[in-house]
């Protein structure tokens, strides 16, 4: 038989490994082949079918060589054209006068008159009976047409398990259709069917199938949740050593940071392990709560690890744990991959005899020629810049069994992604900033204004303070991004003799770009020229303005980030966000919400609502299969109906829930983002 012969290669070219799950490739949009239109009912633009019958056929060749059809419509004899630019030898030799041919696309006045390019065509009698419902257009790849994955799923549609995975009464309840009426009806929906509702994902139908496809993302996250809460990790219950930081810190914690660490204190004493986001908006002081956790750690016999996304970064976050535990006689190791040789040994070598008891770095900190001798926490700072496997990979150095994980990030997560992709997830927030706080006056200047922002900087500079000049990112290219830099530097250099220009970038070696960071910071330099390698982390509160060139360019959470480097101090602070004319409105948007804001959540959510979920997933690094049908913006009620029932489900019918999990995840991949 033709149709199961074609169904395997469409199935595998559509990159689906069972047949039944073809059943959830779902059309993009509908014809109506079920009536016919007169021509002279026809509407512009909008295509339909008409039928005709062939009076001739006949070969042009100019302007190019292409078939011409000439046909007149049965009932009224007014007459019509099609057009075929390719068409084959077998397709001339079919096309006959006195064929009659039912043909679907849209007529527009031509050259020859009224005329159809390419329709799609099939020769019928007057007893050939009209399709019942309207014909599905698919997504496609390259080489698979219409028809045969039309073909596919309708033989796969005869003999797929279609069977109920909800229990009884839940579909009426939420007003959802069965599942087998609502894929039948979005494979082949009826004439009178609310085409505008199917197509834009309106449609009951639809909504039952995004219901469960969110369900199934529900309960995948609570299994996984289960099994964590099944696994091992070492019971941390001591914290006198995190207390007797505490008494030396400079400054007592903000309550928020207080009921935080209170927070991770519990989970650590737990028999399982932690999975825990600590989210803290940008100076929120996240550093010293982590440095705590580290110490619960330490003080139980134990190592922590601590890692960020780039050598910068983990630098800093280096410095801040040396500052803090080494004189309590903790050991604090860095490792990176810019450290090679004797040092990368010797540092391996304390980090696995357990003389290191905190070490600090970046992704190097996983690989696999480094064995802690028992870790039992990671830390990972700004999570959502680690791909799911990077994340993980930490996870697996716990010796027998698993580290307890605290990830770190100041961009908030929006509650319906917190509710989808991170539900196996808790959270910790840190919603008040320490006192002192100055807020950072922000002004949005056009780059013609360069030249008063540079005689400003002097005036600034000459005060006493310090100022950052941010160069941007060219996301393209790495070199573009140094030449940018290294420019700038050039220039300010010449426009401002007299003062201390340092300049910091990626390309420069970790002890370079160490000593012009600790330069800065010790205020032996005015003005710290950077790529953004100093989004993150970097801490020095004399710092008091910020001149941002090319703002357009750049992220809203990034820009965020970047001006959270300013505003530390005791001064009055300054963020200037530099543009290029002609911007465009959208620009012109992002840059007013940041002039206009300084809460981290309110910029997330404006980001989020401009650029999708994946910067919030880390998707583009992990390939962590997203949502394919629902919208958790637009769908936030079947998010959250799918949540309870998930619940309900697992608690009531767990073979349901596993067939459910089956239908949607039949290669055993899951929703997980974190
Ligand atoms: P982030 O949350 O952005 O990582 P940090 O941990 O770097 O913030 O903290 C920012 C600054 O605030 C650091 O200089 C830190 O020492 C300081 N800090 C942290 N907690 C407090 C506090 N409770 N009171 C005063 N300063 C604090
Ligand atoms: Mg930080």
């Amino acid at each position: 038989m033709a149709r199961t012969e074609a169904s395997p290669s469409v199935q595998a070219k559509l990159g689906y490994r069972s047949a039944d799950a073809l059943v959830l490739h779902l059309p993009i949009r509908y014809e109506d082949e079920t009536r016919l239109t007169r021509l002279r009912d026809l509407a512009p633009g909008r295509p339909a079918l008409v039928e005709g019958i062939i009076s001739r056929a006949e070969i042009l060749y100019r302007p190019r060589r292409q078939l011409l059809v000439t046909l007149t419509e049965p009932e009224t004899g007014e007459g019509f054209h099609f057009r075929l630019l390719n068409f084959y030898p077998s397709q001339q030799a079919q096309l006959k006068p006195g064929l009659r041919l039912r043909l679907y696309g849209e007529v527009r006045p031509g050259f020859f008159g009224a005329e159809m390019i390419h329709p799609r065509w099939r020769s019928v009698t007057t007893e050939t009976p009209l399709p019942t419902a309207l014909t599905p257009v698919y997504p496609t790849v390259a080489g698979l047409t219409q028809g045969r994955i039309q073909k596919a799923i309708s033989a796969v549609l005869a003999t797929a398990d279609l069977t109920e995975t909800l229990p009884a009464p839940l579909p009426d309840r939420l007003g959802l259709p069965g599942f087998e009426t609502a894929i039948r009806r979005l494979h082949a929906p009826m004439p009178g069917d609310d085409l505008s509702s199917l197509e834009q994902r309106r449609h009951p139908a639809w909504r039952r199938i995004k219901f469960d496809e969110l369900l199934a993302q529900q309960l995948s996250l609570r299994l996984h949740a289960g099994q964590r809460r099944r696994q091992r990790a070492p019971v941390l219950a001591g914290t006198g050593l995190a207390e007797r930081l505490l008494d030396r810190l400079p400054f007592p914690l903000t309550s928020a940071q207080n009921r935080v660490y209170q927070e991770i204190r519990t989970d650590l004493g737990q028999t399982h392990p932690m999975h825990r986001l600590l989210q803290g908006d940008v100076g929120s002081g996240k550093t010293c709560v982590a440095a705590l956790a580290a110490l619960v750690a330490v003080g139980n016999g134990h190592q922590a690890a601590v890692m960020a996304p780039t050598e910068i970064l983990a630098e800093q976050l280096y410095l801040k744990f040396r500052e803090w535990l080494e004189p309590l006689g903790i050991r604090v190791v860095w490792l990176a991959a810019a450290l090679k040789g004797k040092a990368k040994r010797e540092a391996a070598a304390e980090i696995a005899d357990g003389d290191a008891a905190v070490a600090v770095g970046t992704h190097a900190l996983f690989q696999d020629d480094v064995a802690f001798k028992s870790l039992a926490l990671a830390i990972v700072d700004e999570q959502h810049r680690f791909g799911v496997e990077q994340r993980l990979a930490l996870r697996e150095k716990g010796a027998g069994n698993l580290p307890h994980l605290l990830m770190m990030s100041a961009t908030p997560i929006p509650r319906t992604l917190a509710m989808s992709y991170f539900a196996d997830l808790d959270v910790s927030v840190i919603d008040e900033l320490p006192p002192g706080r100055k807020p950072i006056a922000t002004k949005v200047v056009g780059d013609g204004k360069r030249a008063e922002v540079v005689a400003r900087l002097r005036d600034y500079c000459a005060g006493g303070a310090q100022a950052y000049w941010v160069c941007p990112l060219v996301e393209e290219s790495e070199k573009l991004d140094l030449r940018a830099a290294i420019d700038a530097h050039a220039e300010l250099v010449a426009e401002l003799p007299g003062l201390r220009i340092g300049l910091a970038h990626g390309r420069l070696k970790a002890d370079e770009k160490a000593a012009v960071m600790a330069a800065f910071k010790a205020g032996e330099l005015d003005i710290l020229v950077a790529t953004t390698v100093i989004e993150v982390g970097v801490d020095v509160p004399n710092a008091s303005l910020m001149v941002i060139e090319h703002a357009e360019r750049m992220g809203l959470a990034q820009l965020h980030q970047l001006r959270g480097r300013v505003g530390r101090g005791g001064r009055e602070s300054i963020c200037l966000l530099l543009y290029s004319e002609p911007l465009s409105e959208t620009a012109r948007r992002r840059l007013r919400v940041i002039r206009d804001s300084q809460d981290g959540f309110v910029i997330a959510r404006e980001d989020l609502a401009m650029r999708g979920p994946g910067e919030f997933l880390g998707a583009r690094q992990s390939g962590a299969p997203l949502l394919r049908f629902a919208d958790l913006e637009a769908d936030q009620d079947l998010l959250e109906a799918a949540r309870d029932a998930a619940a309900e489900l697992l608690r009531t019918d767990p073979d349901a829930a596993r067939r459910h999990l089956d239908r949607w995840l039949p290669r055993g991949d899951d929703f997980m983002a974190a």
